[in-house]
């Protein structure tokens, strides 16, 4: 089945993207150079990152918030949240947003930036070394995420989504040194970056199916771990607006505890969420009632 797919799918695929190739080497050549440099604040300082731009970004910002729209928080923190998504450097929100939507509208088919089938190495990194995904044209961006293009903020960070990397890195080497920095920088972005491929290669490889989903999507307990709750990724393609991805006790989905945390606070609000409803024996999509004040729901609709 999956032969009868040749690579003509891949979408838009073309010559070496050399400045994402050159970065990509040399992150990870500093990784590896970070192991020579241990240090405990190295360490703590890497891991705190890995989840600031791993869980409180990319799952709760990038993917759960404002691709999906699977929960409202006020706009600060909407924006601290995509801003903690920048320093994972997968590119700006708005073109990473494109993609993911793009993904999700032609699964496993043409169009999909990076499906398995047109090869795993290239569902992992090949569509990001050769691909055109994550360099969309204005046309793309409309239809994708014309909610986005209008915000002024995400179409500056969509530009300078380094920015916010390029400062921490400095601020890290001035006050912790080179372990610091090597260990919370090069090496924490770069298995980091592998963790989200894994999301894109293995879990449309690897791992069970709760949904028939009609395309590849997998649950994988192990990329779970790695991306905060994002590998159980059959149970999100079923759903895909549901704010929680981890159905079960055991499919640890610390994404979604996060935003219980946030609801617990009063900030995350309208959370949409999959339940198992008994009376039809089936999982439904469900959205959690909203005790937002009037003023709140005026201040979240009046700019997009
Ligand atoms: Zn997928
Ligand atoms: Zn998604």
């Amino acid at each position: 089945m999956k032969t009868s797919l040749s690579t003509k799918s891949q979408p838009g695929k073309k010559g070496l993207n050399w400045g994402t190739a050159i970065f990509l080497v040399t992150a990870h050549i500093a990784g590896i150079a970070a192991l020579f440099f241990f240090s405990w604040p190295g360490v703590i300082t890497a891991l705190v990152l890995y989840w600031v731009g791993g869980s409180l970004g990319i799952g709760m910002g990038f993917h759960r918030l404002i691709t999906h729209r699977g929960y409202r928080v006020p706009k600060p923190i909407e924006y601290f949240l995509v801003v903690c998504g920048a320093l994972a450097l997968e590119g700006g929100p708005i073109q990473w947003v494109t993609t993911h939507r793009i993904h999700h509208a032609h699964t496993d088919r043409d169009g999909d930036p990076h499906t398995p089938r047109d090869g795993g190495w290239w569902a992992h990194v090949g569509w990001i070394l050769r691909g055109t995904a994550q360099d969309h044209d204005q046309a793309t961006l409309e239809r994708y995420a014309p909610d986005l293009i209008k915000n002024r903020f995400y179409v500056w960070l969509d530009r300078f989504y380094y920015v916010p990397l390029i400062i921490l890195a400095v601020l890290l080497l001035a006050f912790g040194g080179w372990s610091v920095m090597l260990w919370g920088i090069f090496l924490r972005v770069t298995l980091a970056l592998h963790a989200t491929w894994l999301v894109n290669s293995a879990t449309h490889m690897w791992g069970r199916k709760r949904f028939d989903t009609g395309e590849d999507s997998r649950n994988s307990w192990w990329v779970a771990l790695l991306t905060f709750g994002e590998g159980w990724h059959n149970n999100h393609h079923a759903h895909p607006t549901s704010a929680r991805h981890g159905l079960k006790w055991y499919e640890i989905d610390f994404n979604w505890w996060g935003i219980r945390v946030l609801q617990l606070l009063g900030l995350a609000r309208g959370i949409k969420r999959t339940r198992f409803d008994s009376a039809t024996a089936a999982w439904r999509l469900v959205r959690g009632k909203s005790k937002r004040k009037r003023s709140f729901a005026n201040a979240q609709t009046g700019r997009a």
